[in-house]
Parts: C-alpha cells; structure tokens; sequence
C-alpha cells in the first residue's frame, strides 16, 4: 500500500483542496455553496453558459462549485479524465447503464453483483435491455457468457458478497476488442486499493455513502470517465434524470476524503486479523477475503473492511444465533464507517431463492470497523462459540 508515497501521491489528491485557498479568501475548507442558480451579467453571457454547462455554473443540477471540488479529486483519484456525483451510488450505476445501452442489447453480469444493481438489470427488461449473470471468475468462462448483442460487462472487483477476484485487465481487453462497454463497481476496493481505468475498464461508478463518505451520515454517489463518455452521460443522464449531489453532502464528502487513506489503512490492519482468526476457527468452513490469498495475481494494492464467511453448519437457526450473539458488531446493511456490522442475506424464508443466487446459506457478512481489533475478535469468538 503506497498511497502516502510517490511524487503525487492519492494521499496528496485527497487534500487537493488546499489549491483552493486563494479562491475563497484563505477559507480553510471550502464554501459549501447552497445557492441553486447563478446570475449574469446579460442576455448573452447567460447563453453562453447555458449553451455549454458542464464547464459553466448554471444551475445546481448540472453544476455546482463545492460538488466540483470533490469531483476534481475524485477523478485524479481514479486516474480518469472526469467524474460526477450523484445523490446515491444508485444514481450513478443507472446513469452508468443508462447510458451504455439501448432496447435489444444485452448486460453480462459477472458474477455476484450489487443487489440492487442486479434488480436494476432486471426491471431494464420494460425497455427491451435483457441481462444475464455468469457465475464464474475465470475469464475463459466470463468470455464465452459473452452474447451477439451483448453491449455492457458489468463488474464489481472483488464480487459482491463472495469477495473473490476476476481479471479485469483480461475482461477489459476481451471487451474492448467487441466493442463491448465495461463498467465497474469499484466501491469495495476503494480508488485507493484499485484504478481499474488504468486496466481499460471504461467507467467507475462508486456508492460513496460507503468509505468515501466514511461516516454514515451521507448518501452519494461517483461515475468517472474519459472526457469523451462523460459528454452525453452529463448532458442526458446527469442533467435529464436528474440524480444530482448536493453542495452539503458535496461538503461531507470532502471531509471524508481528508481521512480516507488513514481509514483505509485502519481497515485494512484490522480486516486482516479478523480474517485470520475466522480461517482458524472450527465453526467457521470457509472465509471469502481476498486479503487473505494475495499471490493470486490480484490486481488490488490494498484491502478493506468487508469480508463474509460460511458456517460450517449452514442452517438459518446457525446464523440467526451468530448474529444476534454479537455485542460490538451493529446488526444492519451498510459499511464503511466506524462501527463494525454484521449481517445474512439468509433471512429463513429464501433457501431456494439463495441456491439459486449461489449464495451459501451459512454465509455471514461483516464490516470490520474502527473498534479496537482484540474486542472484535473476542466479540466473534464468544458468538461463534455457541454453534
Ligand atoms: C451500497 C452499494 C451500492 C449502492 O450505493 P447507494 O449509495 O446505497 O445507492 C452499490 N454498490 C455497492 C458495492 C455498494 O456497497
């Protein structure tokens, strides 16, 4: 993990604001600017801005000074030419889709993806837009799931909920000899621990209601891309739908991204001892973090707080027990923040459902928080002691 090192280092880029000092008056963080509209001078000057927004503040919905800032650092984070925020990371993945495809084309999803990315994929059918999902990592496998009129690969590296790993550089280079867009869900990994533009993928798309907020106290969303793709995905996606940032989460974001590569680090120290303990553990069968087998040519530089692990006695009475035994861990869906969480996507009632989504049903997911580590071990020996 080099992120304090290098000449420009991402450690630097999450400070990039201080470039604005000179701009606001010595203002030690950045104006939040609440206003909805700017004013002009005269009739031209206002068509002028009009006529090309992304590179005017016009109205809040396409651009805004504070949401601009975070953006800027965004996309150096990412190595990408631009970037966007969105109210939600669900705001940027649909633009992301939206933009990629048109009725009769066809998603590939590999392997397990966001789920509400995948419901997203799904309901898209109204629109002539089919998807299907290859529950594979190897690229050989991913490749031949490849359809005629397949336009978009859709990734999260590592996978949604099994965490395990796919050649995105190998997929990125399959894709772009189709013709075929690729986007990726870099949220996991962070820009930090993975700049998957740099391996040809075409557009990344965050929820930075996660680590890049890093608080749970805001929702937002990322898409960085070349200068090119983000032409029409601004001027339809971003201004028509609508799922603009605001300036006060635009805000909470900058102080997030101040933290990131120290939280990161925290994370990742911490996940790693968890991860250690839960493969020794004789309840647990088997530990999905990809931390935890680094010679597999991954392509991360570094690994976060989420990992999950399967009980060996795979039954909902088994996990329902683990969960509710827990005293630090917080039960509930989200992550990157402080508190650790815990949480199954077997709820009793889905067994079916869950085989055919390839997802165990003893599988357990945590987030690995800022606590101090030796109580969140001993907080998932005493639970894990009871089955
Ligand atoms: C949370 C999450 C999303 C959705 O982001 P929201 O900000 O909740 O809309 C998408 N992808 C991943 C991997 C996530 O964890």
């Amino acid at each position: 993990m080099n992120i304090f090192e290098g000449s420009r280092s991402d450690f630097e880029i999450c400070m990039q604001f201080e470039k604005d000092y000179d701009r606001f008056y010595g203002a030690v963080i950045p104006p939040t600017f609440g206003n909805t509209l700017f004013v002009f001078p005269d009739h031209e000057e206002l068509g002028e801005a009009v006529a090309d927004e992304r590179y005017h503040y016009v109205y809040w919905r396409g651009t805004n000074p504070t949401v601009e800032i975070v953006e800027n650092i965004l996309a150096q984070l990412e190595r990408g030419e631009q970037c966007k925020c969105f109210a939600s990371g669900m705001a940027a993945i649909s633009a992301a889709i939206f933009n990629s495809v048109s009725a009769g084309d066809h998603v590939l999803c590999v392997s397990h993806i966001y789920k509400s990315t995948l419901d997203l994929t799904t309901y898209m059918k109204k629109w002539g837009v089919e998807h299907s999902t290859v529950y594979s990592t190897i690229t050989a496998e991913i490749e031949a799931a490849i359809k005629p009129n397949t336009k978009l690969i859709y990734i999260e590296n590592p996978t949604d909920i099994t965490y395990e790993l796919v050649d995105i550089k190998a997929i990125a280079r399959i894709a772009k000899s189709r013709g075929i867009r690729t986007i990726l869900d870099n949220t996991w990994a962070t820009p930090l621990f993975q700049k998957p533009l740099t391996h040809g993928i075409d557009i990344v798309v965050h929820s930075a209601s996660k680590y890049l907020g890093g608080h749970n106290d805001l929702m937002g969303g990322a898409l960085v891309t070349s200068k090119e793709l983000m032409r029409t995905i601004f001027t339809k996606e971003y201004q028509l739908v609508g799922g603009c940032m605001g300036p006060r989460e635009a805000s909470l974001l900058l102080r997030g991204l101040r933290t990131l590569p120290f939280r990161m680090k925290a994370h990742q120290e911490s996940t790693m001892k968890v991860a250690g303990f839960l493969t020794t553990h004789p309840a647990v069968a088997r530990v999905h973090y990809p931390g935890l087998n680094q010679d597999n040519a991954s392509r991360l530089s570094g690994y976060s707080g989420l990992l999950s692990f399967e009980l060996k006695e795979a039954t909902y009475a088994a996990v329902k027990k683990v969960i509710n035994k827990v005293k630090i861990f917080k039960i509930g869906v989200s992550y990157g923040s402080f508190e650790s969480m815990i949480f199954s996507l077997n709820v009793g009632t889905n067994e079916e459902k869950l085989k055919r989504d390839r997802i165990n049903a003893g599988l357990i997911r945590i987030f690995v928080g800022m606590e101090p580590v030796e109580q969140l071990i001993a907080d998932l020996r005493q639970a894990l002691g009871e089955v």
